[in-house]
């Protein structure tokens, strides 16, 4: 039986790998279901980690964290895990193959992605002026035009935070009314660099060689068009927790969720379920950063080394 099983090799998975095995744990096993390093391997800049000042892609600033881990014994199998449930005082973990692992403690950091809107030109221009998160990629359009594409709290809060490095920030929404919290839209509403165009919706983001020039608009009560020049569309209408691998036969997850289909947690990443952890983006209240995922992997493994030290 393993002592611990980590779920995911994203940054939280990796730091989570590290922590356990440098911190004396034998038998740790990371299920990846791809290449170790999760989402920020799609990322083309990389410039906000403390300390690494060198600019990097995302996939050249993950490939050292794994060697690492792999240097202090960490194992890494190439799965997919279907599902992760009780079986007394332990866990099991159901593989894709059918095979299933047992282990004494498990550490879930199956993280998530942002939603897509399917806008014309979206793909193409994806990580080229088209970005689904500002902190990451707001600072590289410091002093331009931007639009944000949502109407739900992320969006409104986001365009007051672009609203400081940026010349201009349109929000852009289907309807007149936001799912957002009124404080927050009235907020946004006192901000004199933000501007709310409804009810839009982009037909086409326009661009070239050099990325996002403007966006085509169409105003869904009266049918007019509208062309609007910005350098960087943020996309922020939601985003997916990969929460599957918590769900049961029964359709019940194995530790308790916010509505949101996101973990519960404790400040030791400790879910409801005893030797149970959840770490980085599939958290609750998660701020979706590589550097927050990586210590949210160490407090767990810190957690899951004492959880094991006191059922022995
Ligand atoms: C385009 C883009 C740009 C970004 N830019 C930045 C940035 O500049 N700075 C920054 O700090 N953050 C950035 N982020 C956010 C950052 O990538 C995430 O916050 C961080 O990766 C979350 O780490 P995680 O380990 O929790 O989850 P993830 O990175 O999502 O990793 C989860 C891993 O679990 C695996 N997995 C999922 N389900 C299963 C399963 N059932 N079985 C086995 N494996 C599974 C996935 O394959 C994945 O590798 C960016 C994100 C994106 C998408």
């Amino acid at each position: 039986m393993l002592e611990l099983a980590i779920i995911g090799g994203g940054p939280a998975g990796l730091s989570a790998g590290l922590y356990a095995t440098r911190g004396g744990l034998k038998d740790v096993v990371m299920f990846e279901r791809g290449m170790p390093g999760g989402q920020i391997t799609s990322s083309s800049e990389m410039e906000n980690y403390p300390g690494v000042a060198e600019v990097k892609s995302g996939f050249d600033f993950m490939m050292p964290w794994q060697e690492q881990c792999f240097r202090f014994g960490l194992k890494h199998e190439m799965a997919e895990v279907v599902r992760v449930k009780k079986i007394g005082n332990h866990f099991g973990i159901l593989l894709s193959d059918g095979k299933e692992v047992e282990s004494k403690s498990v550490i879930i950091a199956t993280g998530g992605s942002p939603k897509k809107s399917g806008v014309k030109g979206e793909d193409v221009f994806w990580g080229k002026g088209v970005s689904s998160c500002a902190t990451c990629d707001g600072f590289f359009y410091k002093n331009k035009e931007v639009a944000i594409l949502g109407g739900g709290d992320t969006a409104i809060e986001e365009a007051i935070y672009l609203a400081k490095i940026c010349s201009k920030v349109t929000i852009i929404h289907r309807r007149n009314e936001f799912r957002a919290s009124p404080v927050t839209v009235e907020r946004a509403k006192q901000e004199s660099k933000i501007e709310f165009l409804t009810p839009y919706g982009i037909d086409e983001i326009l661009g070239d060689s050099s990325g996002v020039t403007g966006l085509q608009l169409k105003n869904l009560e009266n049918g007019s068009e509208k062309k609007l020049d910005i350098a960087c569309l943020f996309v922020l209408i939601g985003y997916k927790v990969n929460n599957a691998v918590l769900m049961q036969e029964d359709g019940h997850s194995l530790c308790a969720l916010s509505e949101y289909g996101e973990a519960l947690v404790n400040l030791k990443m400790e879910t409801n379920i005893s030797g149970l952890f959840v770490a980085g983006d599939l958290r609750v209240d998660a701020s979706k950063q590589v550097v927050c995922a990586a210590a949210d992997g160490a407090t767990a493994a810190l957690g899951a080394i004492e959880y094991i030290e006191h059922h022995k």
